[in-house]
């Protein structure tokens, strides 16, 4: 081994350890010398690895990123500290791409030979920096977390009102929240409990705290527990009472005893108060559904009365007409009866499906282009026959109404109407008025028309009493079986609801003795605006509307349709055999001739072999073998056109509205329901009857 003056510049600076290099400290910033450590800092192999990467100069060795931060920290502290050395870290990027931290030393020399250069140290400090951006990152997470601690326990004490920190064995109490100076900030524990028993800040009623919050009994309960909490009534410092709930919490144990707890007393009035409206509300709701109940037992009772007594009619004046069929009179007056009682078992059962159907959402309102004349005739159609029985004087006064084309569900509406008048009728004692006066009270929009229907009576009128749930389901204004009139209680409040789906609304007004008005307010959708020139046809209508006019009207209508029908040949489709010996009697009376068949299979070989000799088809639907949606469906797919085409009418017991879509889709032209009128089956025949020449 030489000795060191031997060796050459590049031999002691290539044994320098770590990087090594020399730059020029003019604006170029040329290397002038780096050593291999000082390569390797960059990935480079070679010199010429290394010129071609950082351009041989020292800009080109720093990330473009910390350029203007290093010259300008080399340059203050070479300026400021008067002295020429400086430190800095830098992030640099290697041949490869990736970026690694190095800290520089450097050292200024000024040289008149060769102009001022540095000479730096450097060296590789990567892993150091990532493990001090690791750990600030560490502790920085550290800081958020206690924030965030810090935070949610300040609000929760916010919660508190007042929290201690009491030692159970030494019996000593300090107060920790609010840390304000006042009188109760430390002292004897057991005095403080006792000292609120006295003052009344812990309110009356509430004895049980005060054993509750003794040394011993807090000792006991929380053996087992790390918290209990008690709820009590407690004056606060205003001297309002109020609900609070005091949690005490084992803070620290000895031998498994707890020593110390912290006690925390916050107000739960709010809680509390919203737990009392909900009880108040659930009571309610408990109330309303007994009630409930207990109409609907009252219900059963008088529905089990009203279908008994009009059963026991039709028994009754069954027996009687049996035993005396020699005396026909006596016979017309069973079956008169009869037939009164079985129309009114017949509502009955309306009524209550309709509610059923309504309570389960499933009644529809189907609007369709409507007259109103037409509905308002079917109304006095209908009950007609006991306004003149009962002897009332009816006045239908339209004269109030413009536009009488209108959209809307007929049945509904008629439905609606049958009740309203129809109670009236049955609540006014012969020789008394009813009144329907009908008007348009204005326009809602350009299509859509305000209508009333105002139906007054001269009747027995309603106590206020009743008035308030008329419109309630099975509430009668007597117990039915006292009332001489026949009723459930159920109409108005299908019709109610009913008016409700049609967005309308219904009010009802009575002064016991004088009468009632109900008026019923729906909006319709106008269908063809009249110009004017109604009234004198209105004024004739309202005329018209006359009891005794209309019903003569009715019997030409009914007159006409059975001439029409006579020596026309049906088939009646039907299986039960007194069904099908009513409709054939009924219809054989009308001159009509009956053809039968006990099910779908026999009427479709009948229809078949018939040689075209049936004009219409009446068919049961719920049948044997072949019901009547499979037979319709059948005698629509012959291949004789003229029998494939027959008019079939559906006379069923399934009255619901699918039941009528059902039939349509089948194939089947209309769908009455049972028990039928006989009316209303020759009108509906005759309708078809002509629809159906009109088309072919
Ligand atoms: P129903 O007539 O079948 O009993 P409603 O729901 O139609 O059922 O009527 C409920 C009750 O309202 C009737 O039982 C009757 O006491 C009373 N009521 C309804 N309309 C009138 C009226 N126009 N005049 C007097 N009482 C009426």
């Amino acid at each position: 081994m030489g000795a060191i003056e031997e060796l050459s510049f590049e031999e002691i600076a290539a044994g320098v350890p770590g990087g090594f290099f020399i730059y020029h400290a003019d604006g170029n910033e040329e290397v002038i010398y780096a050593n291999d450590q000082v390569l390797y800092l960059y990935h480079c192999d070679t010199m010429e690895e290394f010129r071609e990467l950082t351009g041989n100069s020292f800009r080109g060795m720093v990330h473009p990123e910390e350029l203007e931060k290093v010259e300008k920290c080399i340059w203050t502290q070479i300026k400021e500290n008067k002295r020429n050395m400086d430190y800095v870290e830098y992030r640099i990027i290697r041949k490869d791409g990736t970026v690694g931290w190095v800290e520089d030393f450097g050292h200024l020399v000024k040289n008149k030979l060769y102009g001022d250069v540095f000479y730096v140290f450097v060296s590789d400090v990567t892993d150091k920096i990532e493990c001090r951006r690791r750990t600030r990152e560490k502790y920085l997470n550290k800081l958020k977390e206690q924030e965030i601690l810090r935070t949610s326990l300040t609000s929760t004490i916010y919660a508190y009102r007042e929290i201690y920190l009491i030692h159970l064995e030494e019996n000593y109490y300090r107060m920790i929240y609010p840390d304000e100076q006042n009188a109760e900030e430390c002292g004897d524990y057991h005095c403080a409990i006792e000292r609120h028993i006295k003052d009344g800040r812990i309110a009356e009623g509430h004895d049980e705290v005060r054993y509750l919050l003794q040394p011993e009994a807090l000792r006991m309960a929380l053996m087992n527990e790390n918290s209990v909490g008690y709820k009590y009534r407690r004056r606060n410092r205003d001297g309002e009472c109020e609900w609070c709930e005091t949690v005490v919490t084992v803070h620290e144990r000895k031998d498994g005893a707890p020593m110390t707890v912290v006690m925390g007393i916050r107000s739960i009035e709010k809680i509390i108060q919203k737990e009392e409206k909900q009880n108040m509300i659930l009571k309610d709701a408990l109330l309303q559904a007994e009630r409930a109940n207990e109409a609907k037992t009252i219900f059963l009772a008088n529905m089990s009365h009203d279908i008994r007594t009009p059963m026991n009619a039709v028994i009754g004046f069954s027996d009687l007409a049996l035993k005396h069929t020699g005396d026909p009179e006596r016979v017309q007056d069973c079956l008169e009866k009869i037939r009164a009682s079985s129309q009114f078992l017949l509502g009955l059962i309306d009524d209550m499906l309709d509610l059923s159907r309504i309570e389960a959402g499933r009644l529809h309102i189907e609007e369709r282009g409507t007259s109103l004349r037409q509905v308002l005739a079917e109304t006095e159609r209908i009950l007609l026959p006991q306004i003149k029985k009962r002897e009332l004087n009816y006045t239908l006064d339209v004269s109030g109404v413009k536009n009488f084309e209108i959209f809307c569900d007929p049945l509904r509406l008629n439905q609606i109407l049958i009740n309203v008048v129809g109670n009236a009728v049955k609540y006014t004692n012969p020789g008394g008025d009813i009144f329907v006066i009908v008007k348009e009270t204005g326009s809602l929009s350009q299509e859509i028309g305000s209508y009333e229907f105002q139906v007054r009576d001269t009747g027995a009128g309603i106590s206020p009493e009743f008035l308030e749930k008329i419109f309630q389901p099975f509430e009668r204004e007597q117990n039915t079986t006292v009332s001489r009139v026949r009723g459930i209680g159920l109409g108005l409040a299908v019709t109610k609801n009913i008016v409700d789906l049609m967005n309308g609304t219904i009010e009802a007004e009575s002064q016991v003795g004088k009468g009632s008005v109900f008026t019923i307010r729906l909006p319709f959708r106008i269908l063809r605006r009249e110009e004017g020139g109604e009234e004198e046809e209105d004024q004739d209508r309202a005329e018209e509307g006359k009891s005794q006019e209309s019903g003569s009207g009715e019997k030409d209508a009914l007159h006409e349709n059975s001439q029409e029908l006579a020596g026309k040949r049906i088939l009646l489709v039907e299986d039960n055999e007194l069904n099908r010996e009513i409709a054939r009697e009924l219809l054989s009376e009308e001159g009509l001739i009956v053809d039968e068949a006990e099910d779908g299979d026999v009427a479709v070989e009948m229809v078949k072999n018939s040689g075209g000799k049936y004009a219409l088809v009446l068919m049961d639907i719920q049948m044997p073998r072949m019901n009547g949606y499979e037979a319709a469906m059948a005698i629509r797919r012959l291949k004789e056109p003229a029998l494939a085409k027959l008019p079939i009418i559906a006379v069923s017991a399934n009255v619901f509205e699918e039941d009528v879509k059902r039939s349509l889709k089948a194939g089947m032209n209309a769908h009455l329901s049972k028990p039928f009128e006989v009316e209303e089956v020759l009108s509906a025949m005759k309708q078809i009857l002509w629809e159906t020449t009109e088309r072919y």
